[in-house]
């Protein structure tokens, strides 16, 4: 099991060697039918959002021989199991190594591929973190006493096939039917009210989708109406924009503009605005990162990243350990790991929460301590973020953990479930038995109820 040799290769191996070179070539180029595709077009972000890859068809033309019709059928067969569209910006596109494709740690996640799927697990839900349960507004979400989640549209320049929102996010799929919304802009009025309304909120994360894909006269209206409130202290924007985009950074002065202009006007405010972005692995960095977050930097816009643990893409300790170096290097600050959600379509792609624990305890301490992601289990039906290693019980052989939230859901349980697939022999027969399994299950609870 990848784990245990995982855990060989940390007590082993000395720290890798990082250099920090980042990647400045005409990388599109190996795509076919970019092959004559210039920079000045490659770094136009209306081209790129004109040029996404949408569909199997989209795939095939642009790779012509590159890729065999088994990797198109095995495609095919993904898009009917995933609840996720495909959407890639060319960038994107042209860093998957298309001579390996299905190794590749970037065609993971967006391209599904149907003979990599595992059957759900059978505790998956499509609200994993119970989001409509705590939903006070339209599109506002108030779980922590101080903070709420406003998700202004459901668009993004990209779709990410382990999104935890995949039930609302991106346009309906061969599986199941969305009623996804552009920018409600009607009802954001009702979000604004309710924080104005509740005085202890201090901190409002802007999410979605994604807020790249706001007009920059949106992205204004927004952050005026949100400093304009007494009580917000902090406002943050997430977007992926950055990891897959980082031309509308560069050359799309009005959007950056408009970002500069809250920054600004929350300085001045003594409130913190700032951008929490999206990568997963290292091999989203290239010099156009780079790039963007000069630009970001001298416009004195903080930017932190947070990001999945996903199996095959970012779980082995070099990779993850040389992305946040590199992220750090670009002042990008690690802020968080999510272990896996619970969502459909996603097994093949979660860890266990031993692995994640573990990935945690080995990074710390080789390097800045504000440079260390959280690694923290987001408990299924609304626990919230809870800190990696401060389960209340786990029971390894059979994927499962207890969580508590003594100060913001009191007197409740959370239940977190490994992969089927990762745990030991033994766990695997228990859950391939239902009488077994029910009644480990019932005990596990049990004895949390005791505690
Ligand atoms: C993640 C999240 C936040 C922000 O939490 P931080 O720990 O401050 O990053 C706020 N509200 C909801 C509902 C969230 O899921
Ligand atoms: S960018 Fe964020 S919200 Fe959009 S699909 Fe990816 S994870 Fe989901």
């Amino acid at each position: 099991m990848r784990l245990h040799t995982d855990i060989r290769l940390v007590k082993t191996a000395s720290l890798p060697q990082i250099t920090y070179d980042f990647r400045s070539d005409h990388f599109w180029r190996s795509v076919p039918a970019w092959q004559s595709v210039t920079v000045q077009e490659f770094q136009d972000h209306r081209w790129q959002q004109q040029n996404c890859v949408k569909s199997t068809k989209d795939v095939s033309s642009l790779l012509g021989s590159l890729v065999g019709s088994s990797f198109l059928q095995d495609l095919d067969d993904g898009l009917s199991k995933t609840p996720m569209n495909v959407r890639i910006t060319p960038y994107i596109f042209a860093l998957i190594n298309w001579r390996n494709p299905y190794e590749d740690p970037i065609r993971r996640q967006f391209l599904p591929l149907g003979s990599q799927f595992l059957d759900d697990h059978p505790e998956c839900m499509a609200d994993s973190l119970g989001e409509e349960a705590d939903t006070v507004a339209p599109l506002l979400t108030h779980r922590y006493p101080d903070k709420v989640l406003f998700l202004p549209t459901s668009v993004c320049p990209v779709y990410c096939l382990f999104c935890t929102r995949s039930r609302v996010v991106g346009g309906s799929t061969r599986l199941i039917h969305k009623s996804t919304y552009g920018s409600k802009k009607p009802q954001w009025e009702e979000a604004f009210s309710y924080i104005r309304r509740n005085p202890t909120i201090e901190d409002v994360v802007i999410s979605g989708g994604d807020m790249f894909m706001l007009t920059p006269e949106n992205l204004s209206y927004i952050g005026v109406e949100l400093l304009k409130i007494p009580h917000v202290r902090r406002i943050r924007f997430a977007t992926k924009g950055l990891a897959v985009l980082p031309m509308r950074i560069t050359n799309d002065d009005t959007w950056t503009e408009a970002i500069e202009a809250i920054s600004d006007r929350g300085r001045a405010l003594m409130k913190e605005v700032c951008i929490h972005t999206h990568f997963s692995t290292e091999h989203e960095i290239t010099s156009w990162t780079e790039r963007a977050m000069r630009r970001l930097v001298s416009l004195g816009v903080k930017v932190r990243n947070q990001c999945v643990l996903l199996r095959g893409v970012n779980d082995e300790f070099d990779v993850m350990y040389r992305t946040l170096k590199k992220l750090s290097y670009l002042n990008i600050q690690p802020y968080l790991v999510y272990v896996h959600d619970m969502v459909p379509g996603c097994e093949h792609l979660r860890t266990t929460l031993e692995a994640a624990d573990f990935m945690s305890k080995s990074l710390q301490g080789t390097t800045a301590g504000f440079n260390m992601p959280r690694f923290v289990c987001d408990a299924p039906n609304g626990g919230g973020k809870r800190e990696i290693s401060s389960y209340e019980r786990y029971d390894k052989e059979l994927g499962i953990s207890a969580w508590t939230a003594p100060k913001v859901k009191p007197d409740q349980v959370f239940y977190y479930f490994d992969p089927i697939d990762q745990l030991p022999q033994s766990g695997r027969e228990i859950w391939a038995d239902r009488l077994e399994r029910e009644s480990r299950l019932t005990t596990f609870r049990h004895q949390m109820s005791l505690a």
